[in-house]
């Protein structure tokens, strides 16, 4: 396999972009990639005559007292990851190339959808991820964008804002990547010791009990998945939902087709999110 072009100036980059034929895609990420990351980079390889892997570490999306200053950086790792699965070009610049003027005073709004679940709890954080996502397809120009399912609302969001905004690049969700025991794959698991890794295992092991509820309804499945979690003290949850996945609004008890059982929660200092799709009370003839 050749090793990337790997770059961190624009026009380092618009160089190495130029070269590249055909159709590109594209997965951006904030490095400390893991294998969540590199099922992306295959689907992408598949997908596409190019793939272009962007790490950056966005501080717009972090708001103070969050984890940017200690969020794992593995640059040579992640290169390494990049070469493994066919990476044709790699971005990686610092704060200051993307930002070259500061904070940018006209961002993306991510409006109502933006404020809950992972909005209520991190304010600002959507706008920051949807204004630094335009920007990186402004300069990628790719052909498809790929982002895991994990990031449910993100992608929601950044499917919205490519409608909304008339943008023209095809937008593939990809499914989440886990664990042999169902621990969902997060460059955030690094935070985690072995004790508070035993802790984190309650939200995939919520989101499976309330998946395995789902053909008895909305009520049963919240049940399912909140039973599991009252078992373990030692996780603050911040929130256990089952809502329509493009609303994000609750669904009523009689609602009956694809919802999405999402939940967040704090182990020790970290804060793991994890989710997923169902069908409940058995899909409409
Ligand atoms: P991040 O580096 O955490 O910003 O993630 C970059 C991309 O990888 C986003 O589209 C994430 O949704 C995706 N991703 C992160 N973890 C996983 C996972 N376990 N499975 C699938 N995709 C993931």
């Amino acid at each position: 396999m050749t090793a990337p072009v790997v770059t961190h100036a624009r026009t380092e980059f618009a160089d190495a972009r130029g070269r590249l034929g055909g159709s590109v895609g594209v997965v951006m990420t904030m490095g400390a990639l893991h294998e969540g990351h590199a099922t992306l980079i295959r689907r992408a390889r598949e997908e596409n005559d190019a793939v272009v892997v962007t790490i950056f570490l966005n501080p717009l999306q972090f708001a103070a007292g969050e984890d940017l200053s200690r969020y794992p950086r593995t640059l040579q790792h992640d290169l390494e990851i990049c070469e493994r699965e066919g990476a044709d070009l790699v971005f990686a610049p610092s704060p200051d190339v993307v930002y070259p003027d500061g904070e940018p005073g006209v961002r993306v709004s991510a409006g109502p959808l933006g404020g809950v679940l992972e909005g209520a709890s991190r304010p600002g954080h959507f706008d920051g991820m949807l204004t630094v996502v335009n920007k990186l397809l402004n300069i990628v120009h790719p052909t498809r964008a790929y982002y895991g399912q994990k990031d449910a609302q993100q992608l929601l969001l950044i499917k919205r804002m490519v409608r909304d905004l008339d943008m023209s690049v095809e937008i593939v969700g990809v499914p989440t990547v886990r664990e042999s025991d169902g621990l969902a794959l997060s460059s955030r698991n690094a935070y985690l010791s072995d004790a508070d890794r035993e802790v984190a295992l309650c939200l995939s092991k919520a989101l499976q009990a309330g998946e395995a509820a789902r053909n008895s309804g909305p009520a049963a499945v919240r049940r399912a998945a909140r039973d599991v979690l009252v078992r373990e003290p030692l996780a603050l949850v911040d929130y256990l939902v089952l809502v329509d996945p493009v609303t994000l609004e609750q669904v009523p008890e009689y609602f009956r087709g694809e919802a999405l059982l999402a939940v967040a929660a704090k182990v020790g200092t970290t804060r793991l999110i994890d989710n997923v799709p169902l069908v409940v009370g058995g899909r409409e003839a």
